[in-house]
C-alpha cells in the first residue's frame, strides 16, 4: 500500500467526517465544499486558542503542546493535534469538542488516529487521551483499546478509497442530516433514494436501447 505517497495521506479531520456521514466526507475532501453554520463557527472559535501553535507548562509539572503537527508513515496520517500533554516523555492526546458527546459519528475514531501518530513520532505507547467537552467543561477519558483501534484502522482504509476512486457516496436521508452544516448543498431528499431510482431507470433505458436487433 502506497502509504507513504503524498496521494494516499489521509487527513485526521477527514476521519470526524466519514464517522458522521461518509458523504459529507466526499463532498468535503473530494467536491471541495465546505459551507459554515452556528455549529461549525462555534468549534472554529472553541479551536482559536487550541490553535494557536506553542507550549506551556502547568503547575503539576506537564508540558502542553499545542496545535502539534502531527505525521504517521505507517498509516499514512497528517494533520494536528489541538493539545497533547507531556508528563515524563509520555504524550496524551486531547481533542476539543464544542458540544457533548456526539449523538452521530465518533469523535473517539479522531482522537485514536492522534495517538497512532504519536505513538510513532514519540516511539510511545498511549493506553488513553481525552475529549474535552466546552459544554460541560469537562474531559472524558478515552481507552484506546483493540476495539477502537481496529474501527479506527478501518475508518482510515474507507476514506483513503474513498479519495482514491474520488467518488461522493450518495445521500442516506437520517435523523442526523438536520444537524448536518452541508444540507442545503447535499439536498439529501433529492439526491438520496431518488437518485438511485434515477440511475436504475437511466441504466434500463441503456440497456434497452443497446439490444441488437
Ligand atoms: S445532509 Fe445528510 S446525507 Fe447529506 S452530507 Fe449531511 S449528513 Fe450526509
Amino acid at each position: 500500500m502506497a502509504q507513504n505517497d503524498e496521494n494516499s495521506l489521509v487527513t485526521l479531520s477527514s476521519l470526524e467526517h466519514y464517522s458522521f456521514c461518509p458523504r459529507q466526507c466526499g463532498l468535503i475532501f473530494v467536491e471541495g465544499i465546505w459551507a459554515d453554520d452556528k455549529n461549525t463557527v462555534a468549534g472554529t472559535l472553541l479551536h482559536d486558542h487550541a490553535d494557536t501553535p506553542g507550549y506551556e507548562t502547568t503547575d503539576d509539572g506537564a508540558t502542553i503542546l499545542r496545535a502539534l503537527p502531527l505525521f504517521s508513515k505507517k498509516h499514512g496520517l497528517v494533520g494536528k493535534a489541538d493539545i497533547v500533554e507531556m508528563r515524563n516523555g509520555q504524550p496524551t492526546p486531547v481533542e476539543y469538542k464544542k458540544g457533548r458527546k456526539k449523538q452521530w459519528g465518533n469523535d473517539d475514531i479522531q482522537l485514536c488516529a492522534q495517538a497512532l501518530c504519536l505513538e510513532e513520532m514519540f516511539n510511545a505507547q498511549i493506553p488513553k487521551g481525552y475529549i474535552y467537552h466546552a459544554t460541560s467543561k469537562r474531559r472524558r477519558e478515552v481507552l484506546l483499546d483493540e476495539k477502537l483501534r481496529a474501527e479506527t484502522f478501518q475508518t482510515i482504509e474507507a476514506v483513503r478509497k474513498l479519495l482514491e476512486t474520488g467518488t461522493v457516496p450518495p445521500a442516506v436521508l437520517a435523523p442526523k442530516c438536520d444537524g448536518c452544516s452541508l444540507r442545503k448543498i447535499c439536498m439529501p431528499e433529492l439526491t438520496g433514494e431518488k437518485m438511485e431510482v434515477a440511475k436504475k431507470y437511466e441504466k434500463t433505458l441503456w440497456e434497452t436501447h443497446e439490444q441488437p436487433h
